[in-house]
């Protein structure tokens, strides 16, 4: 066995194409564990639905019926932790086997040992949730474990009814009516196809649409078959009825829509959803601003009569939201008084801006659900929605906030949803909370559709990145400006302050930092005042900042989506870049798809790329066959 082979082989990547790590079991309702995931329970005989299995060891001696209780599932992430680091610990630490099981709004934490084991493990979530510091309502209580349980019903217990499901429909039916039944009547069509678009042949449309990133359109609605408008190639054709949005499109210098814009501006405008899947530094942010502002400025019922904001922005990060509002505001579009809400903000001055009133309200899922909770903002003035960057709230598991604030927000409103990828999580948001929508898809995932960016990638021995990092450093010119990516907090705080001992001005951008902190990182990186910024993946979407000229990935991302968001952060609006990522043995299982990417987009390929790339597949192979000569080993446990 050769010396990759014995420290690769210990961690068994996962294959090539899975898409998600540890969330791809939370996020769908199916059983979550440490390490193997599902496969641990599957091999040692369990009952095939993820528990563990009844015959194990640690069971039959001395385990006790599991403990459950349930666990609010913003929380979930930080349980398991990246890549289940955390949830193996507690397990280690404890000696109980932690199961979670993902539902819409709580989570179910099973916990399995002895009683003992199950008392320490419940301490340690309760330390862990509690020394998050976090807002969100962590209930507490233990419940029964259906699948366990072996204690019959007792005799006295009545049957339950059985429920007239026809009726209770009904009554539902009945309330959702009037529920809503003094709310303003909405207008959402406002577009005037100009005489230039309107006389756009089939061919043109379809030639225009293939030389614009190559657009594709799709009518996602299943009842009726309708046609998508025609792309507009000029701002006027859009908006040339409303004057402040084509002054304001003038004083911010843009030529021409982008895209999505050119996409996704009549669709809009005439009242339809729309999802966009388009990736930031697309001009996305003012494909769905700009229509808002006329749909918000020509609703029947006035601002004042509304009640509450008429735009709401929900977005996955502060950073993101504080972009969007920024953006917003640039426009100062008929006055609209905008507001910035997430967590870690100041709660109290955002409580009194909303009593106060405003527009738009631009919020990250968390906050805004504890505000609507605390009756502090009405929703139910709302009638243009946007959920920016679906995909990355999901990931966030911010999926049970979103559902409740939509439950308060009215159900004919006009709905837009971003997303950079279209996974099954996204598309069950987008069944769910839009009606019949039409999707545009802007094909900038594919990096060879930018090719503003050169892309170098360097195999280097994990213990010589930090060396040929400062070398890097050292060789900066006085105009670059450089984000440089690592995987976890610590790399970046420890990065940092080695730079700073040796005199070197630097910034680091993570989760871990204090809002202010992070805010004020951004700033001086905007402004140039620092031309280092060392960020965890926070930063890979969203960041918008138009002069940075290098993209370093000192840590290889943890997929390969990421590595596209990452490098997008330069080479921006016109501009060229460069980015540079250090590979080291330990991202084999990426290699094929990095190399896809940089051969796609013309780009050279180290030499020792493509043999990491040939090392994995046979590695793989290898694994494969020796899987297929033991064909019988899962069956042979499963029937003991
Ligand atoms: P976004 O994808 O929304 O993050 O936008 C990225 C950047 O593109 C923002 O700074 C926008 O101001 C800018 N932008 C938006 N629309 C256009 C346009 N039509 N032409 C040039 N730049 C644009």
């Amino acid at each position: 066995m050769s010396d990759w082979e014995e420290e690769s082989e210990p961690w068994v990547p996962p294959p090539v194409s899975r898409p998600r790590s540890y969330r791809q079991g939370v996020g769908n309702g199916r059983g979550w564990s440490v390490g193997q995931g599902r496969g641990r329970w599957a091999e040692e005989g369990s009952r095939g639905n993820g528990d563990p299995p009844r015959n194990r060891e640690t069971w039959k001696q001395g385990g006790s019926t599991p403990v459950c209780f349930r666990l609010d599932s913003s929380l979930v992430g930080m349980v398991i932790g990246r890549g289940g680091a955390k949830i193996k610990e507690l397990e280690e630490l404890s000696g109980a086997r932690i199961k979670i099981v993902n539902d819409n709004y709580d989570s179910e934490v099973k916990l399995f040992g002895t009683r003992g084991q199950q008392d320490k493990a419940k301490e340690l979530i309760n330390d862990l949730v509690k020394s998050s510091g976090k807002e969100a309502v962590y209930e507490y209580s233990e419940i029964p474990d259906s699948t366990e349980s072996t204690t019959p019903p007792r005799a006295t217990e009545k049957p339950t009814a059985k429920i007239d499901w026809a009726f209770a429909l009904k009554q539902a039916a009945i309330y959702e009516a009037t529920k809503w039944a003094d709310v303003p009547q909405i207008k959402k069509n406002f577009y005037v196809e100009s005489k230039k678009i309107s006389a756009m042949s089939k061919d043109e449309v379809l030639k225009w649409r293939k030389e614009n990133n190559n657009i594709m359109c799709t009518d996602l609605n299943e009842n009726e078959q309708r046609s998508i408008p025609n792309p507009v190639s000029d701002f006027e054709d859009a908006f040339s009825p409303f004057p402040e949005v084509m002054s304001a499109l003038k004083v911010a210098g843009f030529k021409k829509p982008t895209p999505i814009q050119s996409q996704a501006w009549p669709i809009i405008l005439q009242g339809t959803d729309l999802i966009g899947i388009a990736q930031t530094g697309t001009g996305k942010t003012l494909a769905y601003l700009l229509p808002g502002f006329i749909h918000l400025d020509l609703q029947p019922c006035t601002g004042d009569q509304r009640g509450g904001p008429g735009m709401l922005v929900l977005a996955p990060t502060r950073e993101l939201a504080l972009q969007v509002q920024e953006e917003c505001s640039k426009y100062k579009y008929k006055g609209f008084k905008s507001l910035c809400v997430y967590g870690g903000g100041d709660r109290r001055n955002q409580i009194s801006v909303v009593t106060e009133g405003v527009d738009i309200i631009i919020a990250t899922p968390g906050r805004l659900h504890d505000l609507q909770m605390n009756d502090i903002v009405n929703l139910r003035s709302i009638t243009y929605m946007v959920l920016d960057e679906a995909d990355r709230m999901l990931d966030m598991g911010f999926e049970p906030q979103i559902k409740k604030i939509l439950i308060d927000i009215r159900p004919d409103r006009q709905t837009v949803m971003t997303s950079a990828t279209w996974p099954d999580g996204v598309r069950r948001l987008a069944k769910s909370y839009l009606k019949d929508p039409m999707m545009v898809y802007v094909g900038t995932l594919d990096l060879a559709a930018v090719n503003t960016v050169e892309q170098k990638v360097l195999v280097i021995p994990e213990e010589e990145k930090k060396a040929f990092t400062r070398h890097f450093i050292d060789c900066l010119k006085p105009e670059d400006k450089i984000i440089i990516f690592v995987g976890k907090k610590l790399m970046a705080d420890d990065l940092a302050s080695d730079l700073c001992i040796q005199g070197i001005q630097c910034e680091a951008l993570h989760g871990g930092r204090e809002q202010c902190d992070r805010e004020q990182a951004l700033d001086d990186f905007k402004e140039g005042k620092v031309r280092i910024l060392i960020a965890t993946d926070l930063a890979s979407r969203g960041l918008d900042v138009h002069d940075i000229t290098i993209v370093f990935n000192y840590d290889f991302p943890r997929n390969i989506e990421e590595y596209v968001h990452r490098v997008g952060r330069t080479g921006r609006a016109g501009r060229f870049g460069e980015s540079v990522t250090l590979v080291t043995r330990n991202d084999w299982r990426v290699s094929e798809e990095l190399i896809n990417i940089l051969e796609r987009a013309n780009q050279e390929v180290p030499e020792e790329l493509f043999q990491m790339a040939e090392r994995y597949r046979e590695f793989k192979q290898r694994k494969n066959r020796e899987r297929d000569m033991m064909p019988n080993r899962g069956r042979w446990r499963d029937s003991r």
